[in-house]
């Protein structure tokens, strides 16, 4: 085979490699992880919130409790006290009777308080709760998502790697010196570095070349064919885009 055909078949196998692995990296599954790795970065901060407004309410609870097993007790002191019979003054009774009333009032504002902060706790409860369901949802969506990713990702390795195979077989069969302009030309000429010249036009730019410069180029010899320090047609270059011509 023609070995500037040789390149036109690498060249192809070269593009389906850049289009595979752009393919790979712009696969919508990585967005959509994207996507809900950033929604599960918010939920675990509005959890943290509602962990800490739950633990605060907790405490509260505890606290009014505490106060209001203090109030009840000592309610209960007093009252004891004020119809044990041990306390006959009457100014000592009224005192007493004042007592018991003022820690009744007390022992009500604090029933209040705790009966709030349960009806908070509860409803922080049932908030929190649904906060830890959502992240588990997203979890599950995460893990799923991720699964769908490496299997996807995978199916593109596979071609990637049967394709690098070929491409490698074919490499194998271009001279070295070509080879390198090849790969020199790939990198400066966005990836592709070989085209045909069909008629009067390079493939590559679509540009029409004179007919003079086309003439010359049909008329040099087959690669490897030209008389000691002549060209061949390994030389043909597209006078726009630089790129090798196939001819
Ligand atoms: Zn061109």
């Amino acid at each position: 085979m023609n070995p500037l055909e040789r390149l036109l078949e690498l060249q192809s196998h070269d593009t389906r490699i850049a289009q595979l692995e752009h393919r790979h990296a712009q696969l919508p599954e990585r967005e959509e992880l994207n996507e809900l790795e950033h929604r599960a970065g918010e939920l675990d901060g509005r959890i943290e919130t509602a962990r800490a407004q739950h633990s605060e309410l907790a405490r509260l609870q505890r606290r009014y409790d505490d106060d209001l097993s203090a109030v009840v007790a000592k309610r209960d002191r007093e009252r004891t006290l004020l119809y044990s019979g041990e306390v006959t003054a009457i100014r000592e009774l009224q005192g007493l009777e004042e007592e018991v009333a003022a820690l009744g009032r007390r022992q009500r504002v604090v029933e209040d308080k705790l009966l709030e902060v349960m009806e908070e706790l509860e409803s922080a409860d049932t908030d929190l709760a649904d906060l830890v369901g959502s992240r588990e949802d997203l979890e599950t969506l995460m893990t799923a998502t991720t699964e769908r990713l490496t299997i996807a990702a995978a199916e593109i390795d596979g071609e990637c790697e049967r394709v690098r195979g070929e491409r490698a077989a074919v490499a194998e069969e271009v001279a070295p010196d070509l080879l390198a302009r090849y790969e020199l030309l790939r990198t400066q000429i966005g990836g592709v570095a070989v085209a045909r010249l069909e008629a009067t036009s390079c493939m590559g730019c679509y540009l029409t070349l004179p007919l003079m410069e086309v003439d010359r180029l049909r008329k040099l010899p087959e690669v490897g064919e030209a008389p000691a320090g002549e060209v061949d047609r390994g030389s043909a270059t597209c006078p726009s885009c630089a790129r090798i011509l196939v001819i």
